[in-house]
């Protein structure tokens, strides 16, 4: 990371950190532990934390790795209070929960401004309460952009215009009140995303592990390959689909002021990466990527009530809503609805509230696939290619999304990797 943030020089970046590693999934183990009144365990789980800071900071400040090391001591030593006390509570209150998590970002904030001085470059460590104002919803706090922007203006700024990189911690806020808050499971990138939005800034990196998003996942098709750019929209569509990279929702702050968002592989750091940008970048077969979702449920519904009445559509979904189960996938005929769902944990008690309804076929063990493009609504012939490029596997269902950048359709499972190759064979190779 030093070496990354080192290369950006010219321009002061702000550097917004996420805890290391597994910290965060440790930490919320470590207090799930102490709820339960296993005050040993979560010790332990809090000391495996700590010794893997230690190494970390070991490797890279040698002979000063002591003094960092009490720099982020009274971090643990209040990470272990506070776990005592959850312990002997036996629950957690919610503003404590968001000032425990918290901690992982603060540890690799404090570690890396000093990595940086250590590259003998001029770093602040700064704290992200001091400019993430939040509402006070702990564990999915609601940013206050007008104050976000206020105090970027105040805090960073002068900072940058200094040439002194700023440090803070991603994921963290600030309450009204003054408590710590946090942003959400995986917010650090959410708050990368505000903070460039409330700094205008040239543009955002997300340094992550992978290359960049691409064509196909890689371990089902040899040759795909990384997209240079992706638009917002195409990259929201395929999120579904298992958002290994991120959410795109979380940097739709400064998508929506234009600022380009790229997808860096802090491990390949000379690879460009991807871009995500509003506007859609032009693409060659209108196809931008395709994506697969297994463990699909179809749910068929079949009446002859429904023809000619009104009203049917909704009973039908409100079976849904009150079982909580989400409908991703809708087809419907005359005398029939066919839908999709990805958790089948309700199947059964859907089941018995539609069979007052209609005759009600379910079948596991399927699988969507998905071209997604920008422009596949103003490509003709684009629906005959992607049947033809699959037209040995038995299609169960189809859908064109509303917003005609997405075709989907359902297949069994057994034949999902082959419909994937057969798609980009004809659309990307
Ligand atoms: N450390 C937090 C999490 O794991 C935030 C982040 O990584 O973006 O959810
Ligand atoms: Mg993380």
């Amino acid at each position: 990371m030093a070496t990354i943030v080192g290369r950006a020089r010219n321009e002061p970046p702000l550097v917004v950190v996420s805890a290391m590693g597994d910290t965060t999934d440790d930490l919320v183990a470590a207090l799930g532990a102490a709820a339960r009144g296993e005050e040993t365990e979560a010790r332990r789980g809090l000391e495996r934390i700590e010794r893997r800071t230690l190494s970390e900071v070991g490797k890279f400040f040698g002979a000063d790795a002591d003094r960092i090391g009490a720099l982020v001591a009274p971090d643990f030593v209040e990470l272990t209070r506070m776990s005592g006390a959850v312990a002997v509570l036996r629950s957690v209150p919610a503003a404590g929960r968001d000032q425990f998590l918290a901690l992982g970002e603060r540890i690799s904030a404090t570690v890396l401004a000093e990595a940086l001085r250590a590259r003998g470059l001029a770093a602040e460590r700064v704290d992200a309460r001091e400019v993430m104002a939040t509402d006070a919803h702990f564990g999915r706090a609601k940013p206050d952009l007008a104050q976000i922007a206020r105090r970027a203006e105040e805090r960073l700024a002068p900072l940058a215009a200094r040439g002194t990189i700023a440090v803070t911690e991603g994921f963290v806020g600030r309450a009204p009140g003054g408590e710590t808050t946090t942003l959400g499971r995986g917010g650090s990138d959410y708050s990368a995303a505000l903070l460039g939005a409330a700094l205008d800034a040239s543009a955002v990196e997300i340094w992550t592990d992978v290359d960049g998003m691409m064509t196909a996942d890689p371990r089902v098709v040899a040759a795909a390959r990384v997209l240079p750019a992706i638009s917002f929209e195409e990259a929201s569509e395929l999120a579904y689909f298992g958002a290994r990279v991120l959410h795109p929702l979380t940097l739709s702050p400064a998508i929506e002021r234009g600022i380009p968002v790229r997808i860096r592989n802090s491990r390949a750091p000379d690879l460009p990466g991807t871009e995500v940008r509003a506007a859609a970048p032009s693409g060659s077969s209108g196809a931008r990527s395709i994506a697969f979702k297994k463990g699909i449920a179809t749910v068929d519904v079949a009446t002859t009530r429904m023809l000619m009445e009104s009203g049917f559509l909704r009973t039908l979904f409100e079976v849904f809503a009150r079982h909580e189960t989400s409908v991703d996938m809708v087809s419907t005929s005359e005398v029939s609805v066919s839908v999709t769902v990805d958790d089948s944990s309700r199947l059964e008690q859907i089941r018995r509230d539609l069979e007052d309804l209609a005759q009600v076929e379910i079948a596991e063990g399927r699988a969507i696939v998905c071209l997604v493009g920008q422009d596949l609504k103003f490509t003709p012939g684009i629906a005959a290619r992607i049947f033809r490029a699959v037209d040995h596997i038995n299609i169960l269902m189809i859908s064109q999304g509303a917003s005609r950048r997405n075709v989907s359709f359902v297949v069994e499972e057994k034949d999902v990797e082959e419909a994937v190759r057969g798609l980009h064979a004809e659309f990307f190779e």
